[in-house]
């Protein structure tokens, strides 16, 4: 099965529609979304219907369930509980029933374990230093897992539980064959990437050869900023997305 894998659109409506018009080019057979659909960008209730219509999973991630107040947002920075009071009231009825009826914050779907934030805390855990892979490799049951949440595309991996773990970031073009060893993988973020590139961010995978690649689309940045702006949301949440962290 030909599969995308989308993450954290963070409703940036340029960036989602860019990305999609990109997988519908290859031509998939299902579309993963690993969640944080809204939060920090200016059009979340037609991000949730894209993603309502489009995609075979959507996890929750931690911006979706703040927006919809089923979890604290004490820990969130300033401008991630403004966007996320903010898509509160904004979005209707019909986007608040989407964003309801996203899916749970884990899943399996191929075999493969899908979390928003990690294998063993699904909400709020950043994956992004090899300690952490580690332990998270160790708790996840399946032998590949993909994971969104911080926003940077990478992969962990090692052959079994005593071999070394390696770590790599993963810029366009990257390919990996997952069919041996144990995996733990990110496709980066569509609306709002930190890794240095802001292009938008997915991965395509085939399920039986697990064979994955990593791309990045150009989107116009502009439009996804001003719409910002002009929603009155904190301008840096504009400015970052031109920088891609
Ligand atoms: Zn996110």
């Amino acid at each position: 099965m030909n599969v995308a894998v989308i993450s954290d659109i963070h409703a940036n409506l340029p960036a989602l529609e860019a990305v999609l018009s990109a997988i519908d080019d290859v031509g998939v057979d299902e579309i993963w979304c690993l969640g944080d659909a809204v939060g920090y960008g200016a059009d979340p209730e037609r991000c949730l219907e894209l993603i309502s219509e489009r995609c075979d999973v959507c996890l929750s991630g931690n911006h979706d369930l703040a927006a919809l107040g089923e979890i604290e947002i004490a820990s969130f920075s300033t401008s991630a509980a403004t966007a996320a009071l903010w898509t509160r009231e904004t979005l209707g009825d019909e986007g608040l029933d989407l964003l309801a009826g996203l899916g749970e914050t884990a899943v399996e779907r191929e075999g493969i374990g899908l979390f928003h934030a990690s294998p063993r805390d699904p909400v709020w855990e950043y994956v992004i230093d090899t300690d952490q892979a580690e332990d998270c490799l160790n708790a996840q049951e399946q032998r590949v897992a993909l994971i969104g949440h911080s926003h940077i595309a990478l992969y962990f991996t090692r052959m079994d539980e005593i071999s070394r773990l390696s770590s790599e970031l993963a810029s366009d073009g990257t390919d990996l064959t997952m069919n041996r060893g144990q995996w733990l993988a990110n496709p980066g973020s569509v609306g709002q990437p930190r890794d240095g590139d802001p292009r938008a961010a997915w991965m395509d995978l085939e399920t039986e050869s697990m064979r994955a690649g990593f791309h990045r689309e150009d989107y116009p940045i502009d439009l996804a900023a001003e719409a910002i702006r002009e929603a009155g949301l904190p301008d840096h949440l504009a400015d970052r997305l031109f920088q891609g962290h």
